[in-house]
């Protein structure tokens, strides 16, 4: 996709949101962050308090990464605002303040140490990688002199220490567990070089990215938010270089999160890959679902687009707390459990900066058509024809795509139907409209006019997925989300010995599909981000109690945003074998299976 593109969908989106015409859940979700990074708490991002790690003053944790809270706050906030076409006056005046604080030699905090390399070396270039990004995208909202000039002064820092940093010996020090202080903390820098570059145009900052871009290498017990952010930068090394061989190595690096078993099935990366797995964090879940939206976007492979949807639908909105922070949910056997922690300092701002590219990718225009992909609000257009979608999917299995713009002449509209839907059926002001299917899509080609309504409708299939390292559990798909069983909302389901409890699925039809019962929304659940559409009836036996079966509703785990944040989550089930062997407690005369 060209700059002029990007330009074209940020200004198009700008005037939706800021006519306030976009409503859903997308929005609402965003909105949530964006009011807690502007005025929630605590902690409040108070100037001072987001400044203290480019001072240094260290009041607060994590200070000793120079620049990290200060340049993410300016780059989501500026990112936010130019899209939407809020103004948003504190980030004029934290940028103010950031500016006078740049030490002689350009960069941030404390001084970098003088012999051999140190793990507060590593923690300095992680916060001033944060805020060279931060800084320049804070310049494509506002591009002053001053600000540009900041950042050079950063970028010819990094230029200067490089050969300390780019030394084989010290990668090889620092490929290990260091985790937070690894060698990612140089090599997620290439994307601050490359927007340097575009900016400046100086070819120093490009070929320092080339040579960090050589030496990023993924490993075992590796910070997965560091190494995606830099594979994101060789991304972006691509788009400016257009040498393939930068593709080729995001494409094989994502393959290999893949195939090592780092991709985990709700759609998150474990805060340190395979085998520390403990934790998801927001930060690497909102890179993971960058990337392959670029990788989508360059590619057009829909390989990229299936698994950022995942991403989108089950952990990057699991991973989004009722307070608008993103964090850390700890994992287990199980599911999820219980320990959570609202992470102020990373994933929270990395939230936020995730949404407006999901918006952005609601839509995609080919020279012959314009396509509607991911089933989110957004807005669309090609030449002649602009149109925006309102989705309602969690509530009615729709979205509603209203055409906002057209000229006389005819254009195509396809729409994408994901693995998830066995139909995509249509209704235009109406009146039930037959599209013309294509592959892994229907499309439409008429006159359109201004105001016409076309309504999409998913038919939702209903998918078992095995457990990728046991095969005696298994989770359930409805649409594109992934179900589960809550403490807060079913706490007798986790009776003792809930390992023991098993639950009774029906027989797939011909299509590979479960026919569980759609449950209607009969209890007090979440208000804000339910999603009913996809809510199940579980039939199952008590792992203490089989005697007396129990039915219980599945619900997608994106609802975690709407429930405390201790709620535990089961997502792996045992299910009751049909010759009943794995249940001898419970009775079988006169309690067949339902279902089963
Ligand atoms: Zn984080």
């Amino acid at each position: 996709m060209t700059k002029y593109n990007h330009r074209l969908t940020f200004t198009l989106l700008g005037l939706c949101l800021a006519t306030g015409a976009l409503a859903g859940e997308l929005t609402s979700r965003m909105d949530l962050s964006l009011d807690r990074v502007r005025s929630g708490g605590p902690p409040v991002y108070s100037d001072d308090f987001v400044l203290a790690d480019a001072v240094p003053q260290h009041v607060r944790r994590f200070t000793e990464f120079s620049g990290d809270v200060s340049g993410r706050y300016l780059g989501a906030l500026a990112t936010v605002a130019q899209f939407s076409g809020q103004t948003i006056p504190e980030l004029d005046r934290v940028a103010a303040k950031l500016l006078p604080l740049q030490k002689a030699d350009g960069h941030f905090g404390d001084p970098f140490s003088t012999g051999a390399v140190t793990n507060s070396d590593m923690a300095l270039l992680w916060g001033n990688g944060r805020l060279l990004i931060g800084l320049l995208e804070y310049y494509r909202l506002q591009p002053t002199p001053e600000v540009l000039a900041c950042a050079r002064r950063l970028g010819d820092c990094f230029v200067k220490i490089a050969p300390r940093f780019n030394d084989p010996a010290v990668m090889q020090q620092f490929s290990g567990d260091q985790v937070a202080v690894g060698y990612i903390c140089w090599t997620q820098i290439i994307e601050g070089l490359v927007e340097l570059n575009r900016a400046t145009h100086d070819e120093k900052y490009l070929s320092l990215a080339k040579q960090i871009a050589g030496n990023t290498h993924r490993h075992p017990k590796q910070h997965s938010h560091g190494f995606v952010s830099a594979l994101r930068g060789i991304l972006e090394l691509y788009r400016s270089t257009h040498d393939a061989q930068w593709l080729r190595k995001v494409e094989t690096e994502w393959e290999g999160i893949i195939t090592s078993g780092n991709l985990l099935p709700q759609g998150a990366l474990p805060e340190i890959f395979k085998p520390m797995i403990a934790n998801d964090e927001g930060c690497s879940e909102a890179d993971w679902l960058r990337l392959n939206l670029d990788l989508w976007a360059e590619t057009r492979n829909p390989r990229y687009l299936d698994n950022a949807e995942l991403t989108l639908f089950n952990e990057f909105f699991f991973n989004q707390f009722h307070t608008g922070d993103f964090g850390h949910h700890v994992l287990t056997d199980e599911g999820i459990g219980s320990w959570s922690a609202r992470a102020w300092w990373c994933c929270t701002l990395h939230g936020l900066r995730a949404f407006p590219q999901i918006f952005q990718a609601a839509f995609h225009s080919e020279p012959a058509r314009l396509c509607y992909d991911l089933p989110v609000d957004g807005p669309g257009a090609v030449a002649g024809l602009a149109l925006q979608a309102d989705s309602t999917l969690a509530q009615d299995a729709s979205t509603t795509l209203r055409v906002t713009k057209a000229d006389a002449a005819e254009h195509t509209l396809g729409i994408r139907q994901p693995v998830w839907a066995s139909a995509v059926k249509l209704t235009l002001n109406g009146q039930p409209l037959a599209g013309v299917a294509q592959a892994g899509a229907v499309e439409v080609r008429r006159r359109w006019q201004a105001g016409d309504k076309l309504t999409v409708h998913y038919v939702l299939r209903t998918r078992l997925l095995p457990h990728p390292e046991d095969a005696s559990r298994v989770a359930v798909l409805r649409g594109p989300w992934l179900l589960g069983v809550n403490t807060q909302h079913a706490p007798t389901f986790f009776d003792e010995p809930p390992e023991n409890a098993r639950v009774l699925l029906p027989a797939a039809d011909t299509a590979g599909d479960l026919p569980l019962t759609p449950a209607a929304d009969t209890d007090a659940g979440p208000v804000r981000f339910a999603a009913p559409a996809a809510y199940l009836t579980l039939p199952y036996y008590p792992g203490g109690y089989p005697i007396q079966p129990q039915t219980v509703l599945l619900r997608p785990i994106a609802e975690h945003t709407a429930v405390a944040d201790a709620t535990r989550w089961a997502l792996w089930f045992r299910p009751e074998r049909r010759d009943g062997t794995n249940t001898a407690a419970q009775p079988r005369a006169n309690n067949k299976p339902v279902g089963g």
